[in-house]
């Protein structure tokens, strides 16, 4: 659907639901009200944009940056400065970008827009378990992130340098082919390699976390190789975007009825009951699998299925990692880095 709408033609006012032109916009049948939306102007690398608090408010002071002018979304050089120009003016914020393509972006890559605000991400908090150094800059400290999707995080005083390497990185990823890891820059002239970039300040220095992506697609896994495999749809299977990518599970509002009534039926009917009810028989494996491994009552039914939701959800990164956390996959990770410092 992203991919479609980027391809559709743009008429209408305001062009998307990003574009500045929303501000005290009155709405109509196919296009939200705006009348009490406020936007903030900010110069960004001396251009302009806005900056306004998102209304969907997945996490503290959830905002989001957007171009003034209605331009599509691009992981380059540009957006790393962009990023960099952000927090340098609001330390107390990080700031992301989704990827652009399709199936690893996020919903709207028609329109360039970061998101940020106030909020500590699990991911954030997450260590460099493997130093790196990067040829040209030993003044930049780098290293793999422990986290279940494939992420170099490199921290410096100096955000030029940081710039320098991130381009250098992006550009070598967006052109990299590892068949051995099922890594492909491209097939039949689509691109599949990308970046999830996030920024943040870290005690006066700058930081930047590269997520590496890659959205190709087999007859097996016709949503995604690195994506929610089939047998965690009952519970995820929209697109890995920034915020998830940061740890915290953007869930399908379907869930909270699904999973109230797989509660009472765990614990009045058991796990014959679940596959017997139309509505929560998708989660009846599942349902079967958490059952053996935990004594499930009246009393802890749902804290049960939140804390096995939550295990569900790491595997969905997992899956969304090009690099996986194993033998094999530590040694590929390892060969991009290589290749980087071979550039
Ligand atoms: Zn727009």
């Amino acid at each position: 659907a992203s991919a479609a709408a980027k391809l559709a033609m743009q008429s209408g006012y305001p062009i998307c639901l990003l574009c500045y032109e929303n501000v005290g916009y009155a709405g109509r049948v196919n296009s939200p009200a705006r009348q009490n939306h406020r936007v903030i102007s900010l110069k960004i690398n001396d251009t302009d944009w806005g900056l306004q608090y998102s209304p969907y408010v997945y996490y503290n002071e959830h905002c989001i940056l957007f171009n003034k002018k209605h331009t599509p979304m691009v992981i380059d050089r540009s957006a790393f400065e962009k990023l960099f120009d952000f927090v340098r003016q609001f330390p107390h914020y990080f700031i992301g970008s989704n990827a652009d393509l399709p199936i690893v972006g996020g919903s709207i890559l028609s329109h360039e827009h970061f998101q940020g605000g106030h909020y500590t991400f699990a991911m954030a908090k997450a260590h460099v378990e493997e130093k790196i150094v990067f040829k040209g800059f030993e003044n930049v400290d780098a290293g793999i992130v422990k986290w279940p999707m494939s992420v170099i995080r490199i921290n410096s005083e100096d955000k030029n340098a940081l710039v320098d390497l991130a381009d250098k990185i992006l550009k070598a990823w967006r052109g990299y082919t590892d068949e051995e890891a099922f890594i492909y820059a491209e097939t039949e002239g689509e691109p599949h390699n990308t970046i999830t970039p996030i920024a943040r300040m870290r005690n006066g220095r700058y930081e930047l976390d590269l997520v590496l992506r890659n959205n190709i697609t087999t007859e097996e896994y016709p949503l995604g190789v690195y994506h929610p495999h089939q047998e965690l749809h009952h519970i995820k299977k929209e697109n890995i975007g920034l915020i998830e990518v940061m740890g915290l599970a953007v869930l399908p509002s379907r869930l909270k009825g699904e999973m109230e009534k797989l509660a009472q039926v765990l614990v009045t009917e058991g796990t014959e009951g679940v596959r017997r009810d139309k509505l929560i028989e998708k989660h009846a494996d599942w349902a079967e699998e958490i059952s053996k491994k935990n004594n499930i009552t009246a009393e802890n039914v749902h804290e049960v299925l939140q804390k096995e939701i939550g295990i569900v959800f790491a595997k969905v990164l997992e899956h969304a990692g090009v690099y996986k956390r194993n033998k094999d996959g530590k040694a590929a990770f390892e060969r991009f880095i290589d290749y980087v410092n071979n550039k």
